[in-house]
């Protein structure tokens, strides 16, 4: 027997009394849109009575194989009479019968995934019921047709095209051309031809509970109405596209959704009667006004479904009759930005006058409008700058990152429409979402091109650049779900007469019509679609951005908690050294040698490599001596002042080397053309020699250090390169901070001998030169052995710098290319991993890294701690980092505000 409460109510009693027993707090119980009508309740807003069934119910139901949970059942049934009770009015009373909506609601919001249905409590005597209540038959009939058509679909699985169809069948024969002028009779005519649509599709040996006297019929009796538009709530939680919207945003399928039964009120009674959308401010840009559509004598999903064109929101205070009901509207926009201190989405329904709040939660919206929302919310005295630069989500600054249209191209508009989610796009046109998907599995970039989106389009919002629709508003589905993902989207472009069957788009006013295949651009901040393809250019720091970024360094820089965190970039050339300075970067933790011996050095380098004569070798090594100092010129330069970690050539040297593959076909080829062996000799030699070379598992073969060590001829002369680039630049009165990094040290020893060498090359520099020049020399920690011996290797090391990738590697014994192509991605499909330990840092990695850190700390105190693998970029691996003690994380240079935000973070997360 379980004692656990499974059902909550909200709102008031028959007194008036507001009896809610959720808050805000509980929505891992009652789900978000439960947790939320009852904190709204609360706070005195009027919010339709009802109760909710908790998430819990539903993961004891979908685990016992779909049956109910001892007791649920009675409590429901008692729920169901207390309703009753506080209404004053009865479900199924022929008189003054109570409706009500069943209404899902997880933890997490997932918009359009999961099922409601309305009007529910609706039958043959309680429609009488409605008509005297109302003296509206065509409202009543129509009430009722619609909660037939939902219940069928959303409930038992019948195609929705049937009812449609009807639809417009009657419509033909009644000779109108809208549903909304079909009479009271029409609809009651189509409300027979439901249930007979309903009889013939629902089977009797899946449903024996529908069948009456041998046949199916739609179920009369309330209670089994809402039984199982209940169960069929539960059961959408495991539907395809719930699982898959979760997988997209990393929601746990073991949550479950709770449900809402409330009290049905109606935006469909006439011209004082409206329902609609809105945020408190702008999502898409963040300016503070009221945002969103509504709709005069609608219900329901009709706005966000985008059937009728819908109005502005600020004009709902100017529409006569509704005045009253849109001024309190505003008032409800300010009380629920006041309480949550954060901008809300709404859900409203006007009945007669009379305003009802449906559903609230703080609102999904871009990074442009999230910085905007942060920094006034500041200003206005709402938040903390603390919580402003927390609230901030660092994955989303890469929209803020995003390319946009290129100013300087000349573009001719084809079309305008909505701005409902920023960043341009450019891709060919495609109709469906599956040939979305195809498009992007083919490489071709793609734009989605729909009259409006629906949940099952998701796989191809998901796999297009960008989506354009030709009716929805800005809090349509395809506005919402775009902005989500952070996926340019133009809606509303209304010149569009899409032909999906024929696939073609007439754009009216013009000659154009659009094939699929096209190529197309969209700009989702501006609205507009241009013909061809439009150069595109990366995005600067806003103002904005610039603003919470110099917070969050304020954050990472205040030593009043917390330790210091810097913020550093990887970056090999003077171009990604100049944007990540300019994209906030503190210094270059991370300057890879390797790509420097590639173009025409390559020749130089394998020179060097296979030559077996003296002096041709000293005279490549001479030549790589004179480029690597100009390189090392240029790099010092652009971070005047600033410390560069130059890494020591890492990988081995056979990767310099031509494919051996490719030249014994070459040597085949010849032979089989008539070349001499003699003619042949030196290719031969070549190969020999580079097969030599060729390591069965170069990951772990003769690289880094070892290198050094058994070859130190290249690395000593970049260590000349690093000193004379150095001195060069002191003599010209400017202040170059290279540092030394040795890579891939196991042993105290590799590194303690090799630095006595590169310690008596800068001297012989420095004497060269007459300059004192303090260039520190640590090491790279990405070997467990370095992780254990820390304390002994930091005695050699003026810093470390921890190589997570490698370190993730040979901590798990994984090869990166192998694991993430053979076997991470069915790890992560049976939870064996819960994330991608490249992408992001595992336990067992940090717990090394802590290991590192402290014993490295206790011979070495004056150490300095970084990281500089991938996961120096990415926030939540940043966190952990920042926990096992680090000082700072460098990152390519594009990541580098999103690293200096998130560490902030970790900072305040800390606290
Ligand atoms: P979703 O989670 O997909 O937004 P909802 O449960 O919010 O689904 O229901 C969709 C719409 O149905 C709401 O926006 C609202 O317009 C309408 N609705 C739900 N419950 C009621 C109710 N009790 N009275 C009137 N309309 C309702
Ligand atoms: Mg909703
Ligand atoms: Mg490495």
């Amino acid at each position: 027997m379980s004692t656990q409460q499974r059902v909550y109510r909200f709102g008031v009693d028959e007194h008036g009394t507001d009896v809610t027993e959720g808050a805000s707090s509980m929505n891992y119980t009652l789900g978000g849109k439960g947790a939320n009508l009852a904190e709204m309740a609360r706070i005195g807003l009027p919010v339709p009575p009802g109760f909710t069934i908790t998430c819990q119910t539903c993961v004891e139901y979908s685990g016992a194989n779909n049956t109910w949970p001892d007791g649920a059942l009675d409590e429901i049934a008692q729920a169901e009479d207390d309703l009753e009770r506080r209404m004053g009015k009865k479900l199924g009373d022929p008189n003054d019968p109570l409706l009500v909506s069943v209404r899902s609601g997880a933890p997490f919001s997932m918009p359009g995934m999961m099922d409601t249905v309305l009007n529910l409590g609706l039958n043959d005597e309680s429609v009488q019921g409605l008509i005297k209540q109302t003296e509206n038959p065509r409202f009543a009939w129509d009430s009722y047709r619609r909660f037939i058509q939902m219940f069928s679909n959303v409930v038992l699985d019948v195609d929705a095209d049937l009812f449609e169809n009807a639809i417009t069948q009657k419509k033909v024969v009644a000779g109108v051309r809208n549903d909304s002028d079909l009479s009271a009779e029409d609809l009651e005519e189509l409300v027979a031809e439901f249930k007979e649509i309903f009889s013939s599709y629902v089977s009797a040996e899946i449903h024996p509970e529908l069948v009456v006297d041998g046949e199916v019929c739609f179920p009369s009796d309330p209670s089994l109405q809402l039984r199982l538009a209940i169960q069929a709530v539960f059961g959408s939680w495991m539907n395809e596209r719930a699982i898959l919207y979760r997988k997209q945003h990393a929601i746990s399928d073991d949550l479950g959704t709770a449900v809402n039964v409330q009290v049905m009120v109606f935006g469909n009674k006439g011209e004082t009667s409206a329902t609609g959308v809105a945020f408190t401010r702008n999502p898409a840009d963040g300016t503070k006004e009221f945002y969103g559509d509504f709709l005069v004598n609608a219900q329901g999903e009709d706005v966000v479904a985008g059937i009728r064109n819908t109005e502005p929101i600020t004009d709902l205070k100017k529409t006569p009759g509704l005045e009253e009901a849109g001024a309190e509207l505003e008032q409800v926009f300010v009380t629920l930005e006041n309480h949550y201190r954060d901008m809300c989405d709404i859900e409203f329904t006007i009945e007669q006058g009379k305003l009802w709040m449906l559903q609230t939660r703080v609102g999904k919206r871009t990074a442009t409008a999230a910085l905007r929302i942060a920094i006034e919310m500041v200003e206005e005295g709402l938040i903390t700058r603390d919580e402003a630069v927390s609230r901030i989500d660092p994955s989303q600054l890469d929209q803020l990152l995003h390319p946009q249209f290129d100013t300087t191209a000349k573009v001719d508009i084809l079309a305008r429409g909505l701005n409902a989610s920023p960043g341009a796009a450019v891709g060919k046109v495609v109709f469906s979402s599956d040939d979305a998907v195809a498009s992007a599995e083919a490489g071709e970039p793609c734009i989605l091109v729909r009259w409006e989106t629906n949940p099952d389009d998701l796989k191809g919002m998901v796999a297009a650049e960008g989506i354009l629709t030709s009716h929805g508003g800005k809090t349509s589905h395809a506005a919402v779900i775009a902005r989500g993902m952070g996926t340019p989207c133009v809606c509303g472009v209304e010149s569009f007469r899409i032909d999906a069957a024929k696939k073609e788009v007439r754009v009216e006013g013009t000659d154009t019509v659009l094939h699929e295949g096209d190529m197309i651009s969209i700009d989702g901040a501006q609205g507009i679609v241009v013909l061809g393809a439009v150069p595109l250019v990366s995005a600067e720091l806003s103002g904005d951005l610039e603003t919470i970024l110099s917070w969050a360094d304020d954050i990472r820089r205040d030593a009043s908690f917390g330790h210091l965190v810097g913020v550093r970039a990887n970056a090999d050339n003077p171009e990604d050294a100049k944007l990540s300075r300019e994209l906030g970067a503190e210094a270059i933790g991370l300057c890879r040698t390797e790509h420097m011996f590639l173009g025409d050095r390559k020749q130089i380098i394998q020179t060097f490599i296979l030559t077996d004569e003296p002096d041709v070798r000293q005279h490549a090594l001479a030549d790589l001596l004179s480029v690597q100092t100009k390189d090392f010129l240029e790099m010092f330069r652009e971070m005047d002042g600033k410390n560069v970690i130059v890494r020591l050539l890492d990988p081995p040297l056979h990767e310099f080397l031509d494919d051996p593959r490719a030249l014994e076909v070459e040597i085949a080829r010849a032979e089989a053309q008539g070349a001499t062996a003699e003619e042949l000799a030196p290719k031969r030699a070549l190969l020999r020699r580079i097969d030599g070379m060729i390591e069965s598992n170069p990951m772990l073969g003769l690289r880094g250090v070892r290198l050094s060590i058994v070859f130190p001829d290249l690395p000593l002369m970049q260590v000349r390169a690093i000193a004379s680039a150095a001195a060069t630049l002191k003599a010209q009165g400017l202040d170059p901070r290279p540092e030394i990094m040795v890579p891939l040290v196991s042993m105290t020893t590799e590194l303690a001998q090799l630095r006595s060498v590169i310690e008596r090359v800068i001297d012989d520099v420095e004497r060269e030169n007459t300059v004192e020049l303090d260039i520190p020399i640590g090491t790279m920690i990405e070997l467990p052995r370095a992780c254990v011996t820390a304390n002994e290797i930091a005695q050699h090391a003026d810093f470390f710098s921890f190589g997570t990738n490698d370190l993730t590697q040979t901590t798990f014994g994984f090869s990166r290319d192998d694991a993430e192509s053979k076997f991470i991605p069915i790890y992560l499909h049976r939870h064996v991993l819960e994330s991608n330990p490249f992408e992001t840092i595992d336990d067992g990695v940090v717990s090394l890294v802590k290991m590192a850190v402290d014993r490295g700390r206790s011979t070495n105190p004056k150490l300095d701690l970084g990281v500089c693998g991938e996961h120096g970029g990415d926030p939540r691996s940043i966190k952990k980092l920042y926990r096992a003690g680090v000082d700072y994380v460098s990152c390519s240079p594009y990541r580098v505000p999103i690293a200096r935000l998130a560490a902030a973070q970790a900072k305040l997360s800390d606290r």
